[in-house]
This record gives structure tokens, C-alpha cells and sequence, in this order.
């Protein structure tokens, strides 16, 4: 048996919808999924065609012209939803449906006001309905990890006789914690009778910040399949963070062993993408693609850094496409561009300071081939508080 592959379901543009505030055009949601298709995620659930026309339209947008991916719409367990689902899928290269009902005895009895048997039976009578519409059937158990585990693992195990290729975990409500979490999918991995050659997909939310660690769980313990949104964004406090999905696998391949579709070059423009359209910012200190996540603060940082990487960075920016911005300066680059680029990055020096942090800056040009932001602004802090210190020495003098 070779590495093992996780497949990475993207649903940015179908739960990263749900986020309060978030409204995609049609327009927006074929740019991104676009951008999808580029950052090489497998699946892409473009939304949920029975919801309204303008989200069937974008999905049919999506499955008409974004290709070499498979193309995912939601639906509900009726008829009419995975009829939408399956018109607006008509043109997708290779078309899935997620088919979804509650399991949870709560959602049982305040939602659906169903029992037991009568939702597994509509599970199955539904996957049945949908076989032969669709390339590939996505079924999930919403609420999973509130659901009965036995009851789980019934309704798997006949959705699966029922025609389902992918049986998907949610927690939905962001309340699993990361080892109980990876212990239902490797429950439902040794207990579901016909499980071989099926994706166990862990679908996770981030209630209590888990969504990542309860994802990773899930992949240890069996799951082949993780669903994630760019950002983070979706329902609530969110969905697990693909970004984080993906670069928690990459740095620590040492641990996971295990491999993916993405170009991790493209997670940068990907979550700059998704932000503009949804206009929701990045808080500064967000794991991999906040403002922060490559900035280092304290000056012994900042010194172990510029002497090697390695001592404070477990990833690089150029790892999920962040061009390292050199600005074209080096060792033989002047005063007047060097103090245009400071001034660039927001500092207010005094000629003397100036002065001080140019020839610093002209030191390490000489030693360093490449002088990034980061060079700069180290120069830079290093004078400003040299110049404060000294100040202060004559203040008390
Ligand atoms: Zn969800």
C-alpha cells in the first residue's frame, strides 16, 4: 500500500455561505471556485441548489464551467432537493450529491418530530431515490457526534447497501472533543459491516476553536476525507480552516505520513480572494495567513531569524505563495530608496536615525543576499531604540 491520500472537500462556498452576513452572487462564487479548482482541492460543494434560484443557478454555473473537480450540491432526504440537486449538476465533469438528515435523538424529536426507524428508513429510501443521478452519493448524519453510536453505525451500514460512496461524521454543532471525536470515526471505521472501499469524511465546526485539531483527529484515526472552508468561515464560530488543515499535514508530514491534492502556493491568493468577497478581515494573529503569522516581534526572534530561519519558523511565506518582498533593495541601493521604503512601511525617522539605520542596513546587505521587510523593519526598530535609549541616558545624565 502506497502513502495514503486525503481527499479535501471544500465547502466555502455552501457552509462558508451560512456565515452570518455572508451573501455570494453567482458571480463571486464561480471566482472562487475557480481559484478552488487552481488551489486543487478534490471536491467543491458549490452549494444548495433546492434553496433558492439563485444558489441552483450558481451551482449550475459551477458545474458548467469549473472543471477537473468534482462538482458537490446539497440537499436534503425528499425528492424534490436531490431532483434540484441533480439538474443543477447535469453538466459537471464528475457530479456528487451530499444528501444529508438528522440522526441525533434530539434532532429527532424537537426537528423532525421523527423516530428512529422512520429516519433510517427515509436515509435509505432517499439514497436509493438519488442512485444513477449522480457520480458519487455523500451521505451525512447530522449531529453525529450527538448521535447514538450503535444507531450510527446502522445507519452507515444501509446507506451504504443503499448505494452511499462517502458517509460523512459532522459535528455539527462544534461539541466533540479531538479524541472522542477520532474515537467514533475509528468506531464506526471497525463496526460498519461493509465500510471497505467507502470515505469516511469528518466534517467539523469550530464552537470551541476544535475544528482543526477535531478534523486532524479524525484523519489519525481513519477518516480519508476532510471538509473545510478557506478562512475558517462558515455557520456560527465556523468550520475548520483549510489552511490550517493543510498546513498542520504539510510541517508535520513527520507525524501524518500522509499526502493531498493542494498547492499550498495558492492558499495565500485563496484567502485573500475570500475575504475581499466576503469581506470579512482576518484577525492579525490568525494561524498561516493572518497579517501576523510570519512576523517576528521580540528582537532575539528577530536576530535568531535573520541568522537562520529555522530557529523561530516551522513554515516559510513563500510556502503558501507569499512572495517574499524584497523591494529590490541590496547592498547597493542608496539612501534616498532605502528611506522611501522605510517610510513605505510607516516609520517617521529623524535624520540621525536615518543615517544610523542605513549604515546597519548597508552592514547587513553585505552579509545577506536577499534583504526582506522583515530586514528592514529590524534595522529599523534597532536604531529607534537605540536613539530611545540614549535619550534616555542624557535625560538622566
Ligand atoms: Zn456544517
Amino acid at each position: 500500500m502506497g502513502v495514503k491520500r486525503v481527499i479535501v472537500f471544500d465547502t466555502t462556498l455552501r457552509d462558508g455561505e451560512q456565515t452570518p452576513g455572508v451573501n455570494f452572487n453567482s458571480r463571486d462564487k464561480l471566482e472562487i471556485a475557480y481559484q478552488l479548482a487552481k488551489l486543487g482541492v478534490d471536491v467543491i460543494e458549490a452549494g444548495f441548489p433546492a434553496a433558492s434560484n439563485g444558489d441552483f443557478e450558481a451551482v449550475k454555473n459551477i458545474a458548467d464551467y469549473v472543471k477537473g473537480v468534482t462538482i458537490a450540491a446539497m440537499g436534503r432526504a425528499v425528492k424534490e432537493d436531490i431532483d434540484r440537486a441533480s439538474s443543477a449538476l447535469k453538466n459537471a465533469e464528475k457530479s456528487r450529491l451530499h444528501v444529508f438528515i438528522a440522526t441525533s435523538d434530539i434532532h429527532l424529536q424537537y426537528k423532525l418530530k421523527m423516530t428512529r426507524d422512520e429516519v433510517l428508513k427515509k436515509a435509505v429510501e432517499m439514497v436509493k431515490y438519488a442512485r444513477g443521478k449522480f457520480d458519487e452519493i455523500e451521505f451525512s448524519a447530522e449531529d453525529a457526534s450527538r448521535t447514538d453510536w450503535d444507531f450510527l453505525v446502522k445507519v452507515f451500514s444501509e446507506v451504504i447497501d443503499a448505494g452511499a460512496h462517502i458517509i460523512n461524521v459532522p459535528d455539527t454543532v462544534g461539541y466533540a472533543m479531538p479524541r472522542e471525536y477520532g474515537e467514533l470515526i475509528r468506531y464506526i471505521r471497525n463496526n460498519v459491516p461493509n465500510i471497505d472501499g467507502v470515505i469516511i469524511s469528518a466534517h467539523c465546526h469550530n464552537d470551541l476553536g476544535l475544528a482543526v485539531a477535531n478534523s486532524l483527529s479524525a484523519i489519525e484515526n481513519g477518516a480519508t476525507q476532510v471538509e473545510v472552508t478557506v478562512n475558517g468561515i462558515g455557520e456560527r464560530a465556523g468550520n475548520a480552516a483549510m489552511e490550517e488543515v493543510i498546513m498542520a499535514l504539510n510541517t508535520r508530514k513527520d507525524y501524518f505520513g500522509l499526502v493531498h491534492g493542494i498547492n499550498t502556493k495558492e492558499i495565500y491568493n485563496t484567502s485573500k480572494l475570500v475575504s475581499e468577497l466576503t469581506g470579512i478581515k482576518l484577525q492579525p494573529n490568525k494561524a498561516i495567513v493572518g497579517a501576523n503569522a510570519f512576523r517576528h516581534q521580540s528582537g532575539i526572534h528577530q536576530h535568531g531569524v535573520i541568522n537562520n530561519r529555522l530557529t523561530y519558523e516551522i513554515m516559510r511565506p513563500e510556502d503558501i505563495g507569499v512572495v517574499p518582498d524584497t523591494f529590490a533593495l541590496g547592498k547597493l541601493s542608496g539612501r534616498n530608496a532605502f528611506e522611501l521604503k522605510v517610510r513605505q512601511l510607516g516609520y517617521n525617522l529623524s535624520p540621525g536615525e536615518i543615517s544610523e539605520a542605513f549604515r546597519k542596513f548597508k552592514d547587513l546587505a553585505d552579509r545577506k543576499k536577499t534583504i526582506v521587510e522583515e530586514d528592514i523593519r529590524f534595522v529599523v526598530e534597532e536604531t529607534i531604540e537605540e536613539f530611545r535609549s540614549f535619550r534616555e541616558g542624557e535625560a538622566w545624565a
